[in-house]
């Protein structure tokens, strides 16, 4: 908005919707999406369903709800970038970098990874997709998506591993976002054969009578 209409549009949005003023945003701190740098951990999607949906999160102060976890692909530009907080490199695939060492500690490291994404026999791909994992609440306010997860694909994933991913997922939100939030009642995808697999395994697997 402020590219738009500069600091008088947004201020008089803000005035007209109740939202936060630029100098409320600017000084608090905002919060971040750890993204999965090789095959998502189950400890970095419940970093990041504590950082957002936790007891000390805005999330939380609303009464608890069913939840809906929804799943997409986003088209990435094919690059490595170097991700400052943890010193590790980012845009790798999820499929093909479990064996490397990203941590940007040593050269040798380093080279090794750019052996194994450009070398004659590459044996790691740039993702070529992020499969973003999001969460929202059915209730008739803040009820947009909440990212919990971000990971890259180089789309040679089989449904039995994407069901992996979304068994860590819906696990770590019964562990850590349904005490304070509520329940997931809905698992959302697109019409992607690999999710709709992965969905088949896991959502499928019992026989309610
Ligand atoms: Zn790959």
């Amino acid at each position: 908005m402020k590219h738009i209409a500069g600091r008088k549009g947004v201020y008089a949005l803000s005035k007209a919707l109740g939202l936060p003023s630029m100098s409320t945003i600017r000084a608090s701190k905002p919060l971040r999406l750890l993204p999965s740098f090789a095959a998502p951990k189950p400890a970095e999607i419940g970093a990041n369903i504590c950082t957002f949906f936790g007891p000390d999160s805005p999330n939380s102060k609303f009464p608890t709800s069913g939840h809906v976890l929804m799943i997409d692909g986003l088209h990435l530009s094919q690059r490595a970038c170097w991700h400052r907080a943890s010193n590790q490199i980012l845009g790798l695939c999820r499929e093909h970098s479990e064996t490397l060492d990203l941590s940007m500690n040593n050269m040798d490291s380093v080279l090794k990874v750019v052996d194994a994404v450009h070398g004659e026999a590459p044996t790691c791909h740039y993702g070529r997709e992020a499969t973003v994992l999001a969460v929202g609440a059915f209730r008739n306010s803040n009820y947009h998506g909440v990212p919990i997860g971000q990971t890259q694909t180089c789309k040679s994933e089989k449904g039995p591993a994407f069901a992996a991913l979304l068994r860590t997922a819906i696990e770590q939100w019964e562990v850590h976002g349904e005490p304070h939030n509520g329940p997931l009642f809905l698992v959302s995808t697109d019409g992607d054969s690999v999710f709709r697999e992965g969905l088949f395994h896991v959502l499928m697997s019992q026989r309610h009578s």
